[in-house]
């Protein structure tokens, strides 16, 4: 076994030690997609490491702790419609689709243009993930409402916005200052838990 398939099976046996890929579907998803296609040359060498990256414009593609972490708190499941505001660089959103599959949706926004190109670069392959360079912070109303919907960002407060957008039973992932949140709209009503604490980069709002 060379070194790079060697430090890829030991960060995910990392993960299932910490508990985050107990979900067959996401421990899948974790197995198929490969870090090292979503950070940049210069920090290629640590594409398995369990800690966030630099991938320009004073972002970070999140440590796969957290990624694996929020994927399992958001419950996805094979043909949903999943919104991700955040798209830094398109890991997230590639871990998404494989488990959303071939009739799922997954629609993801970055504000930063240089980001969205490389997440562009990054996602050639996935016909089912549409990109977009917007304020997520807005949501997009156009393939609302929403199954699911993860931001990767934190907020100063819950976006309105995307709140309305959920379905009815949708849930979202959101971190909110450094608090982690998930979401659930029932019967009209907004259901908050929280979930742990996370150091993220900031939403533009
Ligand atoms: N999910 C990403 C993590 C990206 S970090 C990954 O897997 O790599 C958060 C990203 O959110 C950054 O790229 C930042 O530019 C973007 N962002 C911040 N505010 C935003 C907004 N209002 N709308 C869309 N993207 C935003």
């Amino acid at each position: 076994m060379d070194t790079a398939t060697d430090a890829r099976k030991k960060l995910l046996e990392e993960l299932e030690s910490q508990g985050v890929l107990r979900d067959e579907a996401v421990r899948r998803a974790f197995e198929k997609v490969d870090r090292q296609d979503f950070v940049p040359r210069a920090v290629e060498k640590y594409a398995y490491v369990n800690y966030p990256l630099e991938i320009g414009e004073g972002q970070t593609i999140s440590q796969p702790f957290t990624v694996a972490f929020m994927t399992q708190a958001l419950e996805p499941a094979a043909g949903q419609k999943i919104l991700e505001v955040g798209t830094g660089s398109g890991y997230q959103a590639a871990i998404l689709a494989e488990i959303v599959g071939e009739h799922g949706l997954v629609v993801t926004t970055e504000i930063r243009e240089p980001l969205f190109d490389f997440a562009v670069r990054n996602l050639k392959k996935y016909k089912i993930i549409t990109i977009l360079n917007i304020d997520g912070s807005r949501g997009y109303a156009k393939e609302a409402p929403y199954d699911r919907i993860i931001v990767t960002a934190a907020a100063a407060e819950i976006p309105e916005r995307l709140l309305e957008q959920l379905k009815e039973g949708g849930v979202m992932v959101i971190p909110v200052g450094d608090e982690m949140h998930k979401v659930r709209k029932a019967k009209g009503t907004i259901k908050k838990t929280f979930i742990g604490y996370f150091a993220f980069v900031p939403l533009k709002e």
